[in-house]
């Protein structure tokens, strides 16, 4: 793969100039969320400008711009995620769109005792959402370099397993999951899978045919688009089964006070007035995106997280969390004398963004007996230069509070 033009991306994206404690930011913050590139910006300016109308209801020019404006970027997600646009349900997020699937599709199918199999490193979203549905959750094991174990996972699917939970890419330890294998396995005993595809979506191409997943759910703000917005696929036999669990305008094809009738799919799980601009800052995002390639960034990612992965190894007493060898661009570790707090903190006056915590996976920490990581992840506008920024500070804390 031929090389990015990383000046000419990071033009695109104003707040990179921005300076931070009078330093050059370095933004390794991208898992929790992305910067935004002007073709997305410009997108919600031009609705706002433009097109803004209540949509689908258009007996007006103006809802007629925002309807098409809307159900364009319906199509256009839809194409990104090689999938027929009916499946797509707008949500919130991922965090909306897993809670959708919990509520209507696993609540009503399930008995006290029945489990929904997870791994150990997935998102509270991907834990509590099942939870909250009646379901008893249970963990598959990992390695100690944050690997899945395979053989346990496969052990743990049994007679009670209702719905199988995974994510794409770990949030907190950059590990690629086998998605195709535990489709494949879940699916050859009858049980239905959900990805969680807030980490992957930005980072590799992904194809719901080729997958055959049942339920895929991301979030706009974490693929250059706007926050608020996300999507979720699903099966369309699932949605046809699935009941509305949220009433409202939109979703209904008839009301009366004896009962109602429900819209047809995706439309009967999208109650009130949608997030117009989300949706069309997203397909523009995607646009964005889509024009460099999934492929190319992939590519890019990877050689800057073992770019990365060496560098950090000249810091003395660091130690990375998460070193499968099936990695997207996650940086997480601990340092022997400074808590991620302090590492933050130091970074932060030196530009440097990262997150430090539990990063939502507390049964993750919980794994790897440490309270909290201090996390730099990577995105397409990120270079050598922003993982030196990041090392220099790293050897100041060392310096600080090496005893
Ligand atoms: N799952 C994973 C793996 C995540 O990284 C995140 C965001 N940190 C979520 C779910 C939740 O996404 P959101 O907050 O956008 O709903």
């Amino acid at each position: 793969t031929p090389a990015l033009d990383l000046t000419a991306i990071r033009a695109q994206f104003p707040i990179l100039s921005e300076r931070v404690r009078g330093k050059r930011l370095a933004y390794l913050d991208n898992a929790a969320t992305t910067q935004k590139p002007e073709a997305m910006l410009q997108a919600l300016d031009h609705y706002y400008r433009k097109q803004n109308s209540n949509v689908h209801r258009a007996v007006h020019e103006l809802a007629e711009r925002a309807t098409t404006a809307y159900e364009g970027a319906r199509d256009r997600i839809a194409a990104f995620i090689k999938a027929p646009r009916e499946q797509i349900v707008f949500t919130r997020g991922t965090t909306e769109s897993i809670n959708l699937v919990a509520r209507s599709f696993l609540q009503p199918r399930i008995e006290p005792g029945d489990e929904v199999l997870l791994t150990t490193m997935e998102h509270h979203s991907d834990i509590v959402s099942w939870q909250l549905a009646g379901a008893k959750t249970v963990a598959a094991p990992l390695d100690d370099d944050g690997t899945l174990i395979f053989d346990e996972w496969l052990k743990l699917l049994g007679p009670r397993t209702k719905l199988v939970a995974v994510a794409q890419v770990s949030n907190s330890l950059g590990t690629i999951n086998p998605i195709e294998d535990i489709i494949r396995e879940a699916h050859a005993r009858g049980i239905p899978v959900l990805v969680d595809g807030a980490q992957g979506i930005a980072h590799m191409p992904v194809d719901m045919q080729a997958l055959d997943v049942d339920f895929y759910a991301f979030s706009a703000h974490k693929l250059y688009g706007p926050t608020g917005f996300g999507a979720l696929y699903a099966k369309r036999e699932h949605l046809e089964a699935m009941q509305p669990w949220q009433g409202g305008g939109d979703m209904i094809r008839t009301v009366a006070f004896s009962g109602s009738t429900w819209n047809e799919v995706p439309y009967k799980f999208e109650a009130g007035t949608p997030d117009m601009a989300g949706a069309i800052g997203c397909a523009a995002a995607i646009d964005w995106l889509d024009a460099i390639g999934l492929e190319a960034v992939a590519a890019h990612e990877h050689a800057l997280l073992e770019y990365g992965t060496q560098r950090l190894a000249e810091v003395p007493g660091l130690r990375i969390i998460g070193t499968s060898p099936r990695k997207a661009g996650i940086l997480s570790f601990v340092m022997d004398d400074a808590h991620p707090q302090d590492i933050g903190s130091i970074l932060d006056m030196e530009g440097v963004a990262i997150r430090t915590g539990h990063h939502c996976t507390m049964p993750l920490m919980e794994r790897f007996g440490v309270p909290a990581t201090a996390r730099a992840s990577l995105a397409i506008y990120n270079g050598q230069d922003d993982i030196d920024q990041l090392v220099n500070g790293l050897m100041k804390v060392h310096r600080l509070f090496a005893a």
